[in-house]
């Protein structure tokens, strides 16, 4: 039967763990300087998902979200999307309702998971655990706490937009 291809993109602020998140999920591995190789657009990883084969295509920016300059290409058939803020970064906290913004506007309501990243950076933390769930429960969305750094729910997120997707 037809394989089920997803394309997801993961978006925020600059350095919340974006290209880790995917290179963590699609290669298994974590480094401190993780430089985008340049001409890949997406990494990808196939899972089972209720006896479904899914393949995962997760599309990485070259840092173009440091400068507003996300092109429409970037989001153009997206089928699901990973909103990240980091643990240690309050801006990157508070600028989540404009990427919400920004991907609907592109691309419409699509299965959409909340991310706070560097969980494993706690003690530092810059915002409390209710402010992150109140923003979960206000733009409805699924909330992970995660840390791409100890592979703590990166698995998950991505498990549950394929679910979700295959739900529609
Ligand atoms: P991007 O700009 O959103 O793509 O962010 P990067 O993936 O380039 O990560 C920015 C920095 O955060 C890098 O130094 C990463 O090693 C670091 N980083 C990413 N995820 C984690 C995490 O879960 N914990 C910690 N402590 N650092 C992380
Ligand atoms: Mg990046």
């Amino acid at each position: 039967d037809m394989e089920v291809a997803i394309k997801v993109v993961v978006v925020g602020n600059g350095a919340v763990g974006k290209s880790s998140m995917i290179q963590r999920y699609c290669k298994g591995i974590f480094t401190k300087d993780y430089k985008k190789t340049i001409g890949v657009d997406f990494l990808e990883r196939q899972i089972i998902v209720n006896g479904e084969e899914v393949r995962l295509m997760l599309w990485d920016t070259a840092g173009q979200e440091e400068f507003d300059a996300i092109t429409k290409a970037y989001y153009r058939g997206a089928h699901a999307c990973v909103l990240v803020f980091s643990t240690t970064d309050r801006e990157s906290y508070q600028a989540i309702d404009n990427w919400r913004e920004k991907v609907e506007a592109e691309v419409g309501n699509i299965p959409t998971v909340l991310v706070q990243n560097k969980i494993d950076l706690l003690e530092e933390t810059v915002i409390k655990n209710e402010e992150a769930e109140a923003l979960a429960k206000r733009l409805k969305l699924r909330f992970y706490r995660a840390s791409v750094k100890e592979d703590l729910n990166v698995n998950e997120v991505f498990k549950y937009l394929a679910e979700k997707y295959l739900q529609r």
